[in-house]
């Protein structure tokens, strides 16, 4: 590839280019006009499950969440890209708490990487199952209040957005599967960046006080070119991603705070090949943290869907006699929550750590390259190919609660007026729920699991021939089969009867 080529403007379609829309996504405030709504919706639930009914699918707060929220978040990042991040209610403290600590410090180095965010998902969903915070509005108020505060204080205390990059569950499943999105962030014109002073993308353009920015000398030694920088400005990236460099989606909250701090209008927000990104190795760190986020992401949507079907109980009645926590005396709560770690655990973190590591191991042995490659680089070389298998079991099990229950919100949220002396939407009609032909639902559910399915192997298989050339068949092979079984596995799973969660017509 000639310089010459490498420096070609990127000319791909720009969403920040549209009429009116591309407009209003790059004004100063075009962020605000998205999370204001959902501000008002957080506060609305969080009321609403404080004091409205306690049955979960007549309760806002239940339903938006856990049934509508978890539907749409998929569908945006099948589409667009990480919408809710974009949005996203949680950092409009943090916008106050970050300006608070603009001379505070990093956040330590130790912990700047996913491991948090993993035992985060893992915490989410394990209490999600234990306490069946699905089924009570004023626990999901109480996380909702949880991450209010944990945003504000550690964009408070730390320089960057620490909260976002390293700690939120939400956004950290957004990362992982904004990476098979169609839109991405970058710079349009790498030889304007090349000569950039102010790297306002990443430093941003806000100062207290206003300064000049010198862009262009002239041969007479006068400045040329020259842009402001001040109380106007924006913040540069909370995530510390440089537009220029960006090869991914992983870490990328689409606030757009770099297109709107670059000077040069240089930042867009381009579209790409949806799922380009999982077979350019330069876009993935070969860390063991970014690749086990992965990939346990993707057996958490396996236990995580186990955690709704009849043989789990079974399975929790076995482990609780073997182990004789039935006999100890404790609450059922404290031997369910005992039983759910154990199977959490081995499922979600045990079962991935281990697969994935004899799968990279036997790749090595049998394409002789135990000498050339690390357990380490042959097992995160193939982390992106568990991102469609993911998406597809997260899909099956999200997209059945949305498909069941999507008009439940009509009927809810005509109770909720009516209960404050609102009678302007009628009674409600709690018949309303979604989709009853179920063999419908399953359908869908069957495509998902396979298109991600299909989608894994392929990118495996594309990974395996780039890295072990002639060998790639073989090299291939330990992931294929480790992908099938996971596929398997979801298949019986999404084939028994689940609960049916956030529906009248099923409580
Ligand atoms: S994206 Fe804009 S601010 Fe960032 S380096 Fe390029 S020209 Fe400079
Ligand atoms: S500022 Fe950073 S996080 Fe925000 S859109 Fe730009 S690259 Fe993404």
């Amino acid at each position: 590839m000639s310089t010459q080529h490498l420096y070609q403007p990127n000319t791909a379609f720009d969403a920040l280019r549209l009429p009116l829309l591309g407009r209003l996504l790059r004004w100063r405030w075009g962020r605000l006009i998205f999370q204001l709504p959902l501000l008002l919706l957080a506060l609305l639930l969080i009321y609403d499950g404080f004091t409205g009914p306690d049955l979960a699918s007549q309760n806002l707060a239940t339903i938006a969440p856990w049934v509508h929220y978890r539907g749409l978040v998929i569908v945006a990042l099948l589409l667009v890209g990480n919408l809710f991040c974009m949005g996203c209610p949680f950092t409009l403290p943090r916008t106050l708490a970050k300006r608070l600590s603009l001379r505070g410090r990093r956040f330590p180095q130790k912990l700047r990487g996913k491991w948090i965010a993993i035992a985060g998902l893992f915490l989410i969903f394990f209490l999600y199952e234990w306490l069946d915070m699905w089924a009570s509005p004023a626990l999901t108020a109480w996380v909702i209040i949880a991450y209010f505060v944990g945003s504000f204080v550690l964009e408070a205390i730390f320089t960057e957005s620490a909260f976002c990059k390293y700690v939120c569950p939400l956004g950290t499943f957004n990362f992982v599967y904004s990476t098979v999105s169609p839109l991405q962030i970058q710079a349009k014109d790498q030889n304007i960046c090349r000569t950039c002073v102010g790297k306002e993308c990443l430093n941003g353009s806000y100062r207290p006080t206003p300064i000049v920015v010198i862009d262009e000398i002239g041969i007479d030694g006068q400045p040329t070119k020259t842009h402001i920088n001040g109380p106007q400005g924006t913040l540069g990236c909370g995530t510390l991603l440089f537009a220029p460099q960006i090869e991914s989606n992983i870490d990328c909250v689409f606030c757009l705070d770099c297109a709107r701090a670059c000077p040069h209008d240089n930042v867009g927000l381009l579209g790409r090949k949806p799922g380009v990104e999982l077979l350019r190795p330069s876009a993935w760190r070969q860390r063991y943290d970014t690749a086990f986020l992965v990939i346990c992401l993707a057996f958490m949507g396996l236990v995580n869907a186990f955690g709704m079907v009849p043989p789990v109980y079974n399975l929790m009645q076995d482990i609780a006699g073997g182990l004789g926590l039935t006999g100890l005396g404790v609450s059922d709560l404290a031997v369910e929550g005992i039983v759910l770690l154990l199977i959490f655990g081995v499922g979600a973190f045990g079962l991935p750590v281990g697969l994935s590591l004899l799968a990279a191991q036997i790749a090595r042995q049998m394409t002789r390259t135990v000498k050339r490659d690390s357990l380490r680089v042959a097992l995160t070389t193939f982390a992106p190919a568990f991102v469609p298998v993911g998406l597809g079991f997260w899909a099956a099990h999200y997209g059945f609660h949305f498909l069941i229950g999507v008009f439940g919100i009509v009927p809810t949220f005509q109770n909720f007026l009516l209960d404050h002396g609102i009678s302007l939407l009628g009674a409600p009609d709690w018949s309303l729920g979604g989709i009853t032909d179920l063999s419908v639902v399953g359908l869908i559910q069957t495509l998902a699991l396979l298109g991600g399915f299909l989608g894994s192997m392929v990118v495996a298989q594309r990974i395996a021939f780039r890295h072990y050339g002639r060998s790639g068949l073989t090299g291939f092979l330990p992931w294929a089969l480790l992908l099938l079984g996971m596929m398997l596995v979801g298949m019986w799973l999404f084939s028994l009867p689940m609960e049916m969660r956030g529906t009248v017509l099923f409580d």
